[in-house]
């Protein structure tokens, strides 16, 4: 149960055509400023090319799957998927002798039978879940209707840590971020108040020092508004 308000924070971290990873590092400053810990959703191809960058994240954040290729789950069948996420496995187990725990979808694109494969490889939670999403775009992972908290699956014991937390059906994705003026964070983070919030962005972002500005801005409205950075693995232990 959510004691706290809580802030889910993410950074999805996949292709790299100017060296967008290492501008990984620039997000990851922000995020120590305000102690916060995050969840790093690295793609396969992006932690066997970043090996070591990778393997340094993850001493003071969280590294969680974000399949191996990123190729959507709805162009793959059940061996695809499946394959993908014993490639990925296999190669987190070298780089951090243990296993991950959680995973988000390419696209946020997952349905019941990609739930129940990753329950079967071990995975503990899954963060593609979009609960809400803006009428006017089409969503390729939509799923319908879904809880604003984290929540396990009818008949799941993984838990769902769903990218809750909106502004008019527009959720805390970094693109949408650079675009909103922050007196909209603000009303939604303290009069609006919602008690769980994800907030999302990709690597290449950081190459924006606006989005950067905006970011810094936004952590610490909610910070002030006494919510707590949380990873995907203390959503999970807090659940307990
Ligand atoms: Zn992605």
């Amino acid at each position: 149960m959510l004691k706290n308000k809580a802030c889910f924070v993410s950074i999805d971290v996949e292709y790299d055509i100017r060296g967008e990873v290492g501008l990984t590092n620039k997000i990851l400053d922000i995020f120590n400023k305000y102690e916060s810990p995050a969840t790093l959703f690295v793609t396969g191809e992006a932690l066997e090319k970043y090996r070591e960058q990778v393997a340094s994240w993850g001493r003071n954040h969280e590294i969680a799957c974000h399949s191996y290729t990123h190729r959507f789950w709805n162009t793959l069948n059940h061996e695809q998927r499946t394959k993908e996420l014993a490639d990925f496995i296999a190669l987190y187990k070298d780089v951090f002798q243990k296993e991950p725990i959680g995973f988000r979808a390419p696209s946020h694109v997952i349905d019941d039978d990609g739930i129940k494969l990753l329950e079967e490889k071990g995975f503990l939670y899954d963060s593609s879940i979009v609960p809400h999403y803006p009428p006017f775009k089409k969503y390729r992972g939509y799923r319908g209707k879904a809880p604003l908290l984290p929540y396990y699956p009818k008949g799941k014991k993984i838990l769902e840590i769903p990218n809750a937390g909106q502004i008019l059906g527009i959720p805390l994705a970094a693109a949408w971020v650079a675009k909103l003026p922050i007196l909209v964070y603000k009303t939604l983070f303290i009069i609006h108040k919602p008690m769980f919030i994800t907030l999302s962005m990709h690597s290449w972002d950081a190459s924006s020092p606006r989005y950067l500005k905006k970011l810094d801005e936004i952590l610490k409205i909610l910070k002030k508004a006494g919510y707590q950075f949380q990873n995907g693995k203390q959503i999970l232990a807090n659940q307990k």
